[in-house]
C-alpha cells in the first residue's frame, strides 16, 4: 500500500492508513466482494494516501442484509432507550480521546488544516453524538383526545408513538467526511435504526475508523455497516435497495435527483441536504470590523468547500469599496499550505476534479467579465491549490454568481436599495443559508424574514450547533440535519386506537 506521509505524523493515524481499508459488515472487517480496491490521494501532494476495498451491488447488499437482520431480530432493538444512549454517548467519548488521530487522518486525506480539524471537525462531532445519545430516552409519542362522530357515546384511547424508520443507508460527502459521518450516524442510532454508511471515495479513512470505536463503544452487530466505493457502484445500489427504509444524503444537488429517483422503487423515505448559493448581506450600518472578516471566513473556511458557504457577497453601496478591500486583504494574508503544517489556515482543495472545477470557474468569471481583485488562479504547481479569491464586476446571469463553485471564490455584489436587495439574494435554485450584518436589529429580523433559507446568521456565520437545526429550502433539499428534527426524520409515527 502506498503512502505519502512523513514519519513525524501522529503514529496511529500513520499506522492506520498504512493498512487496506476493509468494509465493514456485522461487525467484520472485510474485503470487497470482488477483491478490487481503489486509492486515495493526499490533496496536497497529488500522491497516493491509502488503499481501500472498493465495495459495489454486493456488498451493498450483504450490508443492507446485515442491517435488515439487527434491525428485525437483533440486539439494538432489544436494547433499552437508556443503554442504547449509553453506547452512543461512549463511541463519542471514543472519538473524544483519540482527537489528534482523527484530525490527522482528516488533515491527510481531505486537506484541510489539521488546526481547524482539531477545534471544529471532531469536537462538533463529538459533541453531536453526546446530543444525540440524550435523544435516545426522549423519543415520545401523545395521548390524543379524539371524538369520533360517527361513533356516539364510545371511549376511546388513542396514542401515537414513534418508532425507527428501519434500515436506513447513508451518503455522504468528502468536504467534512467525520463531521457528515456523525451527523448522519447521531441521529439514526439515537432512533435505534441501523444503517449502511457509503462514504465518499475521495475521503473514506475517518469513517472507517470510526467504525472501529463503534465496535468498540459496544454496537452489536449489523447495526453500522460501511461500504466504501464509488457512488455510481456503491451508493446508487444503497439508494435504490427495496430492502432499504430510507435514504440519507449530503452532497451535490445534481446527485441528490439521481437519489431521489433510485428511491422511487421503493418509495423509500428520503432526506438531502444539498448544495447553496448563500447570500451574505453586509448593510452599511454594520460593524465592519466585524463584517469584513465575518464575510471572508463565511466563503474561505474549509477551502470554500462548505454548502453554506457565503459565496454571493452583498454589500451596501456606500461601504463597498471598504469592505471588498478588506475582505481582498484578509484573503492576502490568509497561509495557505498542506494541511498537516500547524500553520496552515487554508489547505488544498479535496481532489483533482475539484481543483479543475474550481480552476474552470475562475476561468468563466474572466471570460465572461469578472475581475478578481485578488487571487483567481492555482497557488503553487503541486497539489490542489487554488488562491482565495474575489470577483466584482459580476452580472446576475454569470456562471459564477449563479453556480455553486464549492471552493475559495466569493463574488461580491453592490447593492442600493433593499427590496431589489432581497429580490437578488433569493435569485437562485438553492436556499441553504444567510448571513447578515448590520446593528439595526429590526433590519436583520426583517431581512431574516424574507430571505429563503433554512438558516439565517445575524452578524455571525458558519456557526452550527448539534440543537439547531440545518437544511435548505428549494433545491438546497430535503429535511433538516442535527436538532430534534433530524430525529424525528428517523422515525415513523403509528397511532393506536383502542375503543374502552
Ligand atoms: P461531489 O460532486 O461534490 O463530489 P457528490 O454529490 O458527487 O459530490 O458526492 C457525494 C456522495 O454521493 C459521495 O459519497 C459519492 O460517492 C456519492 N454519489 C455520487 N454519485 C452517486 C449516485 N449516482 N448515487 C448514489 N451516490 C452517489
Amino acid at each position: 500500500m502506498g503512502i505519502a506521509v512523513s514519519p513525524s505524523i501522529h503514529s496511529a493515524a500513520a499506522s492506520f492508513i498504512s493498512k487496506r481499508g476493509q468494509i465493514l459488515i456485522n461487525n467484520k472487517w472485510q474485503d470487497a466482494a470482488s477483491g478490487k480496491t481503489f486509492q486515495t490521494f493526499n490533496p496536497a501532494t497529488g500522491e497516493v494516501l491509502a488503499t481501500l476495498a472498493e465495495g459495489d451491488k454486493e456488498d451493498i447488499n450483504r450490508a443492507v442484509a446485515a442491517a435488515r437482520k439487527a434491525f428485525d431480530t437483533g440486539a439494538w432493538r432489544k436494547m433499552t432507550a437508556s443503554e442504547r444512549g449509553r453506547i452512543i454517548w461512549k463511541f463519542a467519548d471514543l472519538l473524544e480521546q483519540h482527537t489528534e488521530e482523527f484530525a490527522t487522518l482528516e488533515a491527510l486525506d481531505n486537506g484541510k488544516p489539521i488546526s481547524v480539524a482539531r477545534v471544529a471537525d471532531v469536537p462538533l462531532a463529538v459533541d453531536l453524538l453526546r446530543y444525540m445519545a440524550g435523544w435516545t430516552t426522549k423519543i415520545e409519542g401523545n395521548t390524543i383526545p379524539i371524538s369520533v362522530p360517527y361513533a356516539p357515546g364510545a371511549k376511546f384511547l388513542a396514542y401515537t408513538q414513534k418508532e425507527p424508520v428501519g434500515v436506513v443507508g447513508q451518503i455522504i460527502p468528502w468536504n467534512f467526511p467525520l463531521l457528515m459521518a456523525a451527523w448522519k450516524l447521531g441521529p439514526a442510532l439515537a432512533a435505534g435504526c441501523c444503517i449502511v454508511l457509503k462514504p465518499a471515495e475521495q475521503t473514506p479513512l475517518s469513517a472507517l475508523r470510526l467504525g472501529e470505536l463503534a465496535i468498540e463503544a459496544g454496537l452489536p452487530e449489523g447495526v453500522l455497516n460501511i461500504v466504501t466505493g464509488f457512488g455510481e457502484t456503491a451508493g446508487a445500489p444503497l439508494a435504490a435497495h427495496p430492502d432499504v427504509d430510507k435514504v440519507a444524503f449530503t452532497g451535490s444537488t445534481e446527485v441528490g435527483k439521481l437519489i431521489l429517483q433510485a428511491a422511487a422503487g421503493n418509495l423509500k423515505k428520503v432526506t438531502l441536504e444539498l448544495g447553496g448559493k448563500s447570500p451574505n448581506v453586509v448593510y452599511a450600518d454594520s460593524d465592519l470590523g466585524k463584517a469584513i472578516p465575518g464575510a471572508a471566513s463565511a466563503i474561505f473556511f474549509n477551502q470554500g468547500q462548505c454548502c453554506c458557504a457565503g459565496s454571493r457577497l452583498f454589500v451596501e453601496k456606500s461601504v463597498f469599496d471598504k469592505v471588498v478591500d478588506g475582505v481582498a486583504e484578509h484573503a492576502s494574508k490568509i497561509k495557505v499550505g498542506p494541511g498537516l503544517d500547524p500553520d496552515t489556515q487554508m489547505g488544498p482543495l479535496v481532489s483533482d476534479e475539484q481543483f479543475s472545477r474550481v480552476c474552470s470557474y475562475l476561468e468563466s468569471g474572466r471570460t465572461e467579465g469578472a475581475k478578481a481583485v485578488v487571487g483567481g488562479k492555482r497557488k503553487g504547481d503541486k497539489g490542489y491549490f487554488v488562491e482565495p479569491t474575489v470577483l466584482v464586476n459580476t452580472k446576475p446571469n454569470m456562471k459564477v454568481v449563479q453556480e455553486e463553485i464549492f471552493g475559495p471564490v466569493v463574488t461580491a455584489i453592490p447593492f442600493d436599495d433593499p427590496s431589489d436587495l432581497i429580490s437578488q439574494a433569493n435569485d437562485t435554485m438553492y436556499g441553504l443559508a444567510a448571513g447578515i450584518w448590520t446593528k439595526d436589529i429590526s433590519k436583520a429580523h426583517r431581512t431574516a424574514d424574507q430571505l429563503k433559507a433554512g438558516t439565517v446568521w445575524i452578524n455571525c456565520y458558519n456557526i452550527f450547533d448539534a440543537a439547531m437545526p440545518f437544511g435548505g429550502y428549494k433545491q438546497s433539499g430535503w429535511g433538516r440535519e442535527m436538532g430534534h428534527d433530524a430525529v424525528d426524520l428517523y422515525t415513523e409515527k403509528k397511532a393506536v386506537c383502542t375503543m374502552l
